[in-house]
């Protein structure tokens, strides 16, 4: 379960940056998950209910965004949105060379939060 690991280094950053702002509670986590990290939503949930014994955490509801896998020709500069990854073919449907590059899809971002 990759999702505690992540949610480990998250709470990491969440930390930090709750002390510098003088958020003692958490209340909504908003995050933006490409779809290439393979995260499920439900389970990043439940890892931080695992947290949810310290204070700063407790009753936190998380909300996922997520971004789909976009895909770059260095030759042409032609951009495709994959919808399913698992059909990911590194060809350019415009030019037919394989010099394709992701763009988005991999990211792992805080995008805000909400406290008091
Ligand atoms: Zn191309």
């Amino acid at each position: 379960m990759h999702e505690l690991s992540l949610v480990t280094s998250i709470a990491g950053v969440l930390r930090k940056e709750c002390k510098k702002n003088g958020i003692k509670k958490l209340k909504v986590i908003r995050l933006k998950v490409g779809i290439l990290r393979n995260v499920v939503s439900e389970l990043l949930t439940d890892a931080f209910k695992m947290l949810g014994k310290e204070e700063l955490f407790k009753n936190v509801k998380i909300r996922v965004c997520a971004i789909k896998l976009k895909i770059k020709c260095s030759v042409c500069g032609n951009e495709i949105i994959v919808k399913i990854p698992e059909n990911i073919v590194l060809k350019c449907v415009k030019c037919g060379k394989k010099e394709m590059k992701i763009k988005e899809g991999n990211e792992l971002i805080i995008s805000g939060i909400e406290g008091e």
